[in-house]
């Protein structure tokens, strides 16, 4: 049995002004969020399945998988989705000093700019793929954005002043699917976002293994569902 509840009580909000837990928004928006990627398999599902129903997303990589599969951070990219870091060991806020903390974010983003170097974004070339966006220098580098979630959720004041110092927005969530919970039903999975999510609202799902059996059941019947009431799944910053 856990004791993570589905939503922020007001109480953690408040103890962590600096944070950003949900926009107001205008309309009717969502945000949807995927923590741990890129993964293969996982991620490409997810794509499609944005892609399908016209829906952007922010997703917070972790440094290492991004160094193991750069084509899917690619391809986050050019489908055009944000991308966040998630330090590059998927460190713990609470047991890490703040200076390796920080290091590993900077090391995190570090890769990140050398990938978008690298890669085929930076030439102007249009792609012989017709499924490749080519994209410009400016939208592929507004693309790699300064945001920031920490793994578990965990991070220090300390650790959350210096990351503001440098630049960062730190992005948590209001919904949490808790999608990586192996054990939760399926079905209590797509409940816990169908039930508590509104406009403005930011949802945690994982583009990972562990959370693919619950992730792939509830992310399509999400996108259905809000796109059925005229909901639109925006990337963070829009
Ligand atoms: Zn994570």
């Amino acid at each position: 049995m856990h004791i993570i509840p589905v939503t922020v009580p007001r109480f953690v909000k408040k103890a962590f002004p600096n944070v950003v837990w949900e926009f107001l928004a205008k309309g009717k928006s969502i945000y949807l969020t995927f923590d741990d990627g890129p993964t293969p398999e996982i991620t490409a599902w997810t794509l499609d399945i944005l892609k399908q129903f016209n829906a952007k997303a922010t997703f917070f990589c972790i440094g290492k998988n991004v160094k193991e599969h750069p084509e899917i951070f690619h391809k986050i990219i050019t489908d055009g989705h944000s991308i966040g870091n998630h330090t590059y060991n998927h460190l713990k806020g609470w047991k890490t000093k703040t200076d390796d903390y920080v290091n590993s974010i900077l090391k995190t983003q570090e890769l990140f700019n050398q990938q978008f170097l690298n890669s085929k974004f930076a030439n102007h070339q249009p792609s012989t793929c017709p499924e490749q966006l080519v994209l410009s220098e400016v939208e592929v580098s507004q693309r790699v954005t300064n945001l920031f979630r920490p793994p578990y959720g965990q991070i220090r004041p300390k650790q959350v002043k210096k990351l503001c110092h440098l630049g960062y927005n730190i992005i948590m969530w209001s919904v949490l699917s808790m999608d990586y919970y192996n054990t939760l039903p399926k079905e209590k999975c797509l409940k816990n976002v169908i039930k508590n999510t509104s406009s403005g609202d930011i949802v945690v799902f994982h583009d990972s293994i562990k959370a693919s059996k619950n992730m792939q059941y509830t992310l399509p019947k999400v996108l259905e569902y809000f796109s059925k009431k005229g909901y639109e799944f925006k990337r963070i910053p829009e």
